[in-house]
Formats: C-alpha cells, sequence, structure tokens
C-alpha cells in the first residue's frame, strides 16, 4: 500500500534560494520521507509581479543539488489561471467585489470590515473578497500545538482575485493544495497565520482539511525574516553539505559527517522520524 502522505515544497520565484528557504525545503522533504510519502514541488508564480524570469530554474537546480529531488511533474501557477477562475465560478455565492483602497480600509478598522458586502463597487478595478462567515480561528499544528487567532484579521473577508486582477496567493495555494491532493502542508512560520484564511478557504472546497507543520523562521542578526527584500544572499551549491548541515540544525536535528548528500539526507530522515515518532506501518 503507497503511503497516503503527500508534501509539498512550494517556492515562489523572486529569487535564488536563500537559507530560509532551504530550512522549508528541507522540513517539508524530510517530513514527507520519514513517512514514505510523495514530496512535490509547486512553483508559485502566480503573482506575476514578483516573480523573477529565470528564477524558477536557479531553484530547481539548487534544489537537485541539495539532494532534494521532487516526486512527479513541477507544477508552475502561472499555467492554472483558468483552474483559478473555474474555482472562482464555484465559490461564487461567497464572494463580493470591493473597490476600497487600503487607506479607506485601515481608516475605518485595523482589518477589512465587510464594508462592501452590501454595496456595489462604484469605481473600477476592484478586488473580489471571500464572505468569511465560518472562520477557523484555532488549529492543531505540528510543531506548535493548538495555534489561535492572534488578530480579528483571521475574521476578516479576504481577497481572492485583487485589484490588478491577478488571483491571490490565498486562493490559488488552497485549489491546488487540493487539486494535488497534499495530505501535510510543512512551511514556515511566517505562514502561519494566513493558515486561517487558508483552513476557511479548505471549509469550502473540500471535505478534508490538510494536517499542517509550521517551521521556526530564520530572522537576521537583527530579527527579520529572512528574505530576498531584505537582501539575503543565495545558497551556494558548492556548500550543499554545510548548507544541509546548518539547516538540519534549524530543524532542531544533528547531523554527523556523511560522505555525500545522499548518505547526509537519508541520516536526516531517520532522525526526523525518532524525533517526530514517525512510524510508516
Ligand atoms: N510561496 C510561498 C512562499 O514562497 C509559500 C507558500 C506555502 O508554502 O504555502 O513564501
Amino acid at each position: 500500500m503507497p503511503s497516503p502522505y503527500r508534501g509539498r515544497f512550494a517556492p515562489t520565484p523572486s529569487g535564488p534560494l536563500h537559507f530560509g528557504s532551504l530550512v522549508a525545503a528541507l522540513g517539508s522533504f524530510l517530513d514527507a520521507k520519514a513517512h514514505c510519502g510523495e514530496w512535490l514541488v509547486r512553483i508559485e508564480d502566480v503573482d506575476k509581479t514578483r516573480s523573477q524570469s529565470g528564477a524558477a530554474e536557479v531553484i530547481l537546480k539548487q534544489l537537485q543539488d541539495h539532494g532534494l529531488v521532487w516526486d512527479g511533474p513541477v507544477v508552475q501557477q502561472s499555467d492554472r489561471d483558468s483552474i483559478y477562475q473555474h474555482k472562482l465560478e464555484q465559490l461564487a455565492h461567497y464572494l463580493y467585489s470591493c473597490d476600497c483602497s487600503r487607506k479607506a480600509i485601515r481608516a475605518r478598522a485595523d482589518c477589512y470590515d465587510g464594508y462592501c458586502r452590501t454595496r456595489q463597487p462604484r469605481s473600477s478595478p476592484h478586488a473580489i473578497r471571500f464572505k468569511n462567515d465560518q472562520p477557523v480561528l484555532t488549529f492543531s499544528d505540528r510543531w506548535h500545538g493548538t495555534v489561535t487567532a492572534s488578530t480579528i484579521c483571521a475574521r476578516e473577508d479576504f481577497i481572492v482575485r485583487r485589484r490588478d486582477q491577478l488571483y491571490a496567493y490565498q486562493l490559488a495555494v488552497v485549489v491546488d493544495d487540493i487539486a494535488q491532493g497534499i495530505t501535510d502542508i510543512v512551511r514556515g512560520s511566517d505562514l502561519l497565520q494566513p493558515s486561517f484564511w487558508q483552513l476557511s478557504l479548505w471549509q469550502c472546497l473540500a471535505k478534508r482539511q490538510p494536517r499542517m507543520m509550521h517551521l521556526p523562521l530564520v530572522v537576521d542578526p537583527v530579527g527579520r525574516k529572512l528574505s530576498k527584500q531584505n537582501h539575503a544572499p543565495a545558497i551556494d551549491s558548492r556548500c550543499a553539505m554545510d548548507n544541509l548541515r546548518a539547516a538540519a540544525k534549524y530543524l532542531q536535528l544533528d547531523l554527523p559527517d556523511a560522505q555525500d548528500v545522499a548518505d547526509l539526507l537519508s541520516i536526516a530522515v531517520e532522525k526526523w522520524r525518532k524525533k517526530w515518532q514517525i512510524t510508516t506501518d
């Protein structure tokens, strides 16, 4: 019987992988392999304004150089606009248009207050929001335990199609995770808060919920998340073993010396299995 586990790594191709994204890639890879499951890679280029040409190819090469080899074809969100459109049509009675500016929203409240629910937008272009009538306010996370929404924004009617007509990340990520049969989402803790919105959408679009694990976030010396905006350097594939060992340390695994990357990863999978008491039969 194949393992029912299916995980994924879903980088945004806004630049090459940096150390923070390697930690997320490694954590999701180890969890999938420790469950004898599949590990998919999806290029999240739904936000065309953030995507950098050539970055997806660089990321895939960096993953391979680090022995993080995925199962099945790589899915690219930019090929899936018609699928997102179709889902919006399915969700039609949960949706409404909104032409509020960020400034107008902030002037009224900390989060969006549902102002356009009962009003026809007067100007175009406008965004499309999801009526979040049954918000998810708590969920069980395998790393953090029970997580409760820390702001009322978890109740917000969030955007599923942006004012610039791009499909929103919140919609695309849920549609794709469901379509790809993802059972386990393992990613950085910067995505803990959006998980409440995403789980609300899951409730509408699927009969099941994914398991979640949000990994410790890598921060720079002044406490900011490592990111391309903060000029985090690209990982250097010539130091793949050292990079993997350092990333594993972030995930609370101490790895010994190994012959090569494949050997190091198989030790890491075994250690992850022990750490999380994963049994596969
Ligand atoms: N594409 C997102 C990012 O690079 C990750 C989305 C996810 O793992 O759900 O931050």
